[in-house]
């Protein structure tokens, strides 16, 4: 791929950064240069918030139709593009193709959803007697601020951007520094796909620059940010200043909760995908195995032997695990395989450094289970965001809700077996937003609510939710006297 440069959108133009610096965004399987993307910072940042602030009043005010005829649009070219999206989505995160192909599906779907809802978000009327006439109406929040993470650009962009644009919102997006090509070029499909100026603006570049430019804006309405519990505390004090609402997806440590009689073959493949998506750089990855003492023997047995079985390469190549974002990260992981072995973990299977399928120079680690651990070990409680699985053995449901919930996040929960009491206490008592019983969606598809309990943060994407998210709703109270009275 040719390296490429991306400057700042912003009211319907690509504008470089007023500094004229740009960022380097590199190939997590080799180091390559990938493109350049502008360096913006506060100046462009409130340029961007202008411009959005300017076209508000118009996108709102458009008929709802037209609205979802526009997103329709956005959704076909998405569509028509997935090949080269997915490519690109797979060069710039690593990812293997085919779950980069899944987002740009994804991408798509949420487009495709929206434009079905954007003229159904309806009121109610209240019944106060003849004298009145009480209904709602949902209302544009006006600009909102985007905050995009770099495990998955396109999707989260894609999460975030539909539902507002649906509901008649603008929106100022920041996407990561470390990964955000196909965020790019996504601003540029909803331009050609007829956007208006203003109504989406795009300012690349560091976090504590544009980022916190952006959360500190005083002429913001919603902040919508997914990444990390410390930034996201950073986002919500920045917000509090300015008593703007904010969206939080921040990180997770999701269980698989594998009763004694489940059925491991069918159970374990999907619990092992589960936990590895995008290399386990994945909020909603089922990153520890909860197992009923009786099974924990067979089930750690079988799931070695598949950990074993993974490819491990370059995205492109399509292995079953891609390099880590970044070097940082490859350390960090490293890091939290030696604390579990120290805590008393014991390493099963990977643990360490790996170059890829093609003897490259990338960010790999060898997904890595740690069995037996225990619920106070960091490995347990603290999110890795990498190819590493913890198996914790149970005795009984009340032990295992316990384990499920002693960690500081609750975004997901999968319950395997077939005792419907069991899984139904289950399902009651466990602490996360989306609960699986005998598969595990990791966030789930486009229709359904997504968020977390706990650390993982609050409000809702995806599904209907999402409209209470990016809408704010409005009482009219009508006195009409009876002209008979
Ligand atoms: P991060 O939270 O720092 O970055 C997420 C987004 O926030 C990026 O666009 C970044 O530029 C921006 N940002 C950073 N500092 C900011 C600030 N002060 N104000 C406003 N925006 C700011 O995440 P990271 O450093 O890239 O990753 C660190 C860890 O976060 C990971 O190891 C992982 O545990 C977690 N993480 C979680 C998710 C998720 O999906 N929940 C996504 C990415 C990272």
């Amino acid at each position: 791929m040719q390296n490429r440069s991306y400057d700042c959108f912003i009211n319907g133009q690509w504008l470089p950064a007023h500094s004229c610096e740009t960022l380097e965004v590199t190939d997590p399987a080799n180091g390559d240069v990938l493109a350049h993307i502008a360096r913006a910072a506060a100046r462009d940042v409130d340029d961007a918030v202008q411009a959005a602030r300017a076209a508000c009043n118009t996108w709102a005010g458009c008929p709802p139709v037209q609205r979802a005829r526009i997103l329709y649009a956005i959704a076909q070219r998405i569509a028509q593009e997935k090949e080269h999206l997915a490519e690109l989505e797979s060069r710039d995160t690593g990812k293997p193709l085919k779950q980069a192909m899944a987002d740009a599906v994804a991408a798509a779907r949420f487009f495709e959803y929206y434009a079905g809802v954007a003229d159904k978000v309806l009121g109610t009327s209240i019944p106060l007697g003849n004298e009145y006439f009480d209904f709602t109406v949902r209302e544009a929040l006006g600009v909102t601020a985007q905050i995009v993470p770099w495990n998955y650009p396109l999707q989260i962009a894609s999460r975030g951007l539909a539902p507002a644009l649906a509901t008649g919102n603008t929106v100022v997006l920041k996407p990561a520094e470390l990964a955000c090509l196909s965020v790019l070029e996504l601003t540029r499909i909803c331009h050609e796909a007829g956007l208006p100026a203003g109504v989406l603006n795009v300012v690349p570049g560091y976090g504590y620059e544009a980022g916190a430019a952006l959360a500190a804006h005083p002429d913001v309405n919603l902040i919508v940010f997914t990444g990390s519990v410390a930034t996201g505390v950073a986002v919500m004090q920045a917000a509090a200043q300015n008593i703007v609402p904010v969206l939080l997806e921040l990180g997770g440590k999701s269980p698989n909760i594998v009763l004694a009689d489940a059925d491991l073959d069918e159970a374990l493949p999907v619990i092992l995908r589960a936990a590895y998506p995008n290399s386990g750089q994945t909020c909603s990855a089922g990153s520890r195995v909860l197992v009923q003492r009786s099974v924990h023997r067979e089930l750690a047995g079988k799931l070695d032997g598949l950990n074993r079985n993974l490819r491990v390469g370059p995205g492109l190549q399509d292995p079953d695990i891609g390099p880590l974002i970044s070097g940082a990260q490859q350390r960090k992981v490293l890091d939290y395989i030696e604390i579990g072995r120290s805590e008393g973990a014991e390493v099963l299977d990977g643990g360490n450094l790996l170059a890829g399928l093609d003897g490259s120079r990338g960010n790999y680690v060898m997904p890595t289970i740690l069995d037996s651990a225990a619920a106070g070990m960091r490995v347990h409680r603290e999110e890795i965001f990498g190819p590493v699985l913890t198996i914790v053995p149970f005795d009984d449901i009340e032990e295992a809700a316990a384990l499920a919930n002693s960690t500081d996040y609750g975004l997901v929960a999968g319950i395997w077996g077939k005792d419907g009491g069991a899984i139904n206490w289950l399902a009651q008592h466990v602490k996360a937003g989306q609960v699986f019983v005998n598969c595990y969606g990791a966030g789930g598809g486009v229709e359904l609510p997504f968020g977390g309990y706990k650390k993982s943060g609050f409000g809702r994407e995806k599904g209907m939710d999402a409209l209470l998210s990016y809408t704010q709703v409005k009482n009219i109270c009508f006195r009409i006297p009876s002209p008979r009275a």
